[in-house]
């Protein structure tokens, strides 16, 4: 065999050398973020091919992403420079389909089966339900189609399901997964858990198949391994047993995708199932600066059961991890945004960094919509990766159109997108109606539907509830007209149609999402003066974004973010409620806030040279100002490895001298002491163990030189403006305020006064 030059090898280290040259036999390369595990293995792919050992046909490599098949196809060529062909690269799904299209037959089904999307899995278990005779309403199909998702996950077909989940959905759950699975059959249509779950079948029941795969794809290399699911581990594992020849590489501190069945324990499997598999550690990172990397390690180590590892750097030295406290969400954003610009010009002794060179990392896609904004408004360009922009969402677009109805009922495109959403019971013959009769009298679509109800031209249900819609545009309309507050209205609005109880009533992991993203879209609101100029903000943004090439900022939630890597990362939003999540801080267990803290790590092992952490002490909800108290997670940092930063408020002796605005006289008068959301944040506060004194490891938010306020001290906070100090207890100060009464704050957002 031709033995070629190998300069790819001379990048790696012996450990990933190793990985790279151990080509036969099974290996686990588990290692900590930025250790060259992907550049390993890609490497490994190189190494098979230019060795002669595989033609590329013969290998597959399974991604997370087909963000990151790209990548790695990009990078094979790149190091083969131009051989010919390439191996199979893509995701679980992406390779599924291909098996399924060409055996098809041996489940039931045609080779041109359709993959149906969420909304038709949907309104076909729906028929199901209702066809059962049970309660749609208590029993919704989203919650159905979780259950079969999470199965699917499990790789348990309906006749697998076990025993003990036999009291699911009502005890019917496994009656209607297996009518679902047969009416998909009928359709010539599968789901998206349906393509591995199959091939998964077509693999057991015909070894004949099977093994002709495992001929056909001797190499198989997979990324990201920790986030498997069962099905996944599965499908890998009876590709791979005959030949043994499987490279997996992962790291069980990023699993991040429990939620969603990954199964962290597949990397402890894959041990016994492939005995005598090389275990490969790489200790050294490449990517991060020391303190980076510190702090990163300093959180991930309050997580118990981890497997446990070594990191070392030889990047010395470099800028401690920053971080900084807010005042409020925008000013987070605010500050962002020229902390950016400021960076793209060369800042702190640091050569400019392009655009395309920094991320924000958030935990929730709703916190994307201040950012968006703020960078839409000073003109600094962003791309948000793994989803759409904040106002091209679904329910976004949807709430939108809402808008636009009650502003001009004559928009008939915003009429056509709401009317039946939610549903109506206005199918497409009743939507067919009312366009012939607005059509014939040549009038807008919802004096045609006016007419229409008024010919008594429709039956049904459907009927009464267009009606009601038709009302209900009229009385906003109105509104407007009145010049009725428009953040108001756009609440009621929203509730009154039903749109908001509709994603209430949702079971799908999506849908907080998509409730938090509608309560942003309503804070967005308060910044206009009435919806037009809000729609015309929106509409010329659209336009305004659509033209724009060239370096980009990247905006991104933590999950999309991982596997890559950005010299200068933003982490925002790190306050307890929002990061981690008031859902995994309610989990009576735990695994969600473990969770959380590895996609903490994730976050902070995304940055090479400078990682800024940030919380606002308020948000606005729904008009409402709820106070937030800095992330566990902050605590959690080590405080060699990081430098606090002033806030901008409190620059030059700040706002304690100056007398409180106007806002702050706004906002101090609102009846914020009395919201749910700041008594929850007082029970917290006073609810959260200070044991020991959290200076010896953890980051004490106190620039403000906390140490300086004693009983007695006067202070001034822009909320609940002046009081006097009456105990200190860490970072957090006990303050009897002259107006707002006692509360307990961090120190960092109050100021001395002297009055
Ligand atoms: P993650 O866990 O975040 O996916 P990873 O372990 O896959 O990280 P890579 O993305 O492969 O890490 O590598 C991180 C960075 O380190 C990349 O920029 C890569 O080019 C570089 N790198 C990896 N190995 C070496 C090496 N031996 N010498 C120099 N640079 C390296
Ligand atoms: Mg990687």
């Amino acid at each position: 065999m031709a033995q070629r030059p190998a300069p790819y090898l001379d990048d790696l280290n012996p450990a990933q050398r190793a990985a790279v040259e151990a080509l036969d036999g099974p290996v686990l390369m588990l290692a900590g973020a930025g250790t060259g595990k992907t550049k390993a293995l890609t490497s490994r792919i190189v190494h098979l091919l230019t060795t002669g050992r595989a033609r590329p046909n013969e290998i597959l490599a399974v991604t997370f992403t087909n963000k990151a098949a790209r990548e790695m196809k990009d990078r094979v060529s790149r190091m083969l420079g131009g051989m010919e062909g390439m191996p199979w690269m893509g995701t679980f799904h992406s390779i599924s389909v291909k098996i399924l299209r060409r055996h098809a037959e041996l489940v039931g089904l045609k080779s041109n089966f359709t993959i149906l999307d969420t909304d038709d899995q949907i309104r076909l278990l729906k028929q199901l339900i209702v066809a059962a005779n049970i309660d749609e309403k208590r029993w919704p199909a989203r919650m159905m189609a979780g259950l079969i998702d999470g199965w699917k996950n499990r790789a348990w077909t309906p006749r697998a399901v076990p025993a003990a989940e036999a009291g699911a959905f009502n005890h019917r759950g496994t009656e209607i997964y297996e009518q679902y699975q047969d009416r998909l059959r009928a359709l010539n249509a599968v789901d998206f858990g349906d393509l591995l779950l199959h091939v998964l079948t077509i693999f057991q029941a015909h070894p004949d198949v099977l093994a002709q795969y495992q001929r056909w794809l001797p190499y198989i290399l997979v990324d990201e391994y920790q986030d498997t699911n069962t099905a996944q581990y599965m499908w890998l594992r009876l590709l791979a047993q005959a030949h043994r020849n499987i490279c997996c590489v992962g790291d069980d501190d990023q699993s991040i995708y429990g939620w969603r069945g990954a199964e962290v324990g597949n990397i402890l499997r894959f041990e016994k199932d492939f005995p005598g598999a090389a275990v490969i550690r790489l200790e050294q990172n490449y990517r991060s600066t020391e303190h980076i990397l510190s702090a990163a390690s300093g959180v991930i180590a309050a997580n118990a059961g981890r497997l446990g590892k070594t990191l070392w750097t030889e990047a010395r030295g470099g800028e401690k991890v920053r971080l900084i406290g807010h005042w409020d969400g925008e000013e987070e954003a605010r500050w962002i945004g020229e902390e950016v610009e400021a960076m793209s010009r060369g800042t702190r002794g640091m050569a400019p960094l392009g655009l395309d060179g920094m991320a924000i990392l958030v935990r929730a896609s709703h916190q994307m919509r201040a950012f968006e904004d703020r960078f839409l408004t000073i003109g600094l360009p962003y791309r948000v990766i793994g989803g759409p922009r904040f106002y091209e969402r679904l329910e976004i677009r949807d709430a939108m159109a809402y808008f636009r109805l009650a502003v001009s009922p004559d928009d008939d495109l915003a009429f056509e997108r709401v009317v039946n959403t939610p549903k109506r019971g206005l199918g497409d013959k009743a939507q067919q109606s009312i366009q012939r009769t607005a059509r014939e009298a040549g009038l807008p679509l919802l004096e045609g539907a006016r007419a229409l109800l008024a010919q008594g031209g429709l039956g049904g249900k459907g009927a009464g509830q267009l009606r009601q819609f038709v009302e209900g545009v009229d009385r906003w309309h109105a509104a407007t007209l009145r010049g009725q507050s428009h953040v108001e209205l756009a609440e009621t609005i929203l509730d009154e149609s039903g749109y908001t109880a509709m994603w209430q009533n949702d079971k799908t992991p999506e849908a907080p999402g998509r409730l938090e993203n509608l309560k942003e879209l309503v804070k967005a609101l308060e910044q206009f003066e009435n919806l037009q100029g809000f729609l015309e903000h929106v509409a010329l943004i659209m336009d305004n974004e659509q033209a724009e090439s060239g370096e980009k900022v990247s905006i991104m939630t933590l999950h999309a973010a991982k596997g890559l890597e950005f010299p200068a990362v933003f982490l925002p939003g790190w306050e307890d409620g929002l990061f981690p999540s008031q859902r995994a801080m309610d989990e009576s267990g735990l695994k969600g806030l473990e969770e959380e803290r590895r996609l903490a790590y994730v976050g902070i092992t995304r940055a090479e040279q400078v990682c800024t952490i940030s919380f606002a002490a308020n948000r606005r909800v729904y008009g409402q100002w709820q106070s937030a108290l800095p992330s566990r997670f902050v605590d959690e940092l080590p405080a060699s490895h990081v430098e606090v930063l002033t806030p901008p408020g409190l620059h030059g002796g700040g706002f304690g001298a100056a007398a409180p605005t106007a806002m702050d006289q706004r906002v101090a008068s609102a009846d914020v002491y009395n919201s749910p959301g700041w008594r929850r944040m007082q029970g917290r506060a006073t609810a959260r163990p200070m044991a020991q004194p959290r200076e010896a490891t953890g980051i004490v938010i106190d620039l403000q030189a906390v140490a300086k306020f004693t009983e007695g001290d006067r202070v001034f906070n822009r909320k609940f403006g002046y009081g006097t100090v009456q105990a200190v207890e860490g970072d957090k100060l006990d303050v009897a305020f002259d107006k707002a009464g006692s509360k307990k704050i961090v120190a960092s957002f109050v100021v001395a006064a002297d009055q």
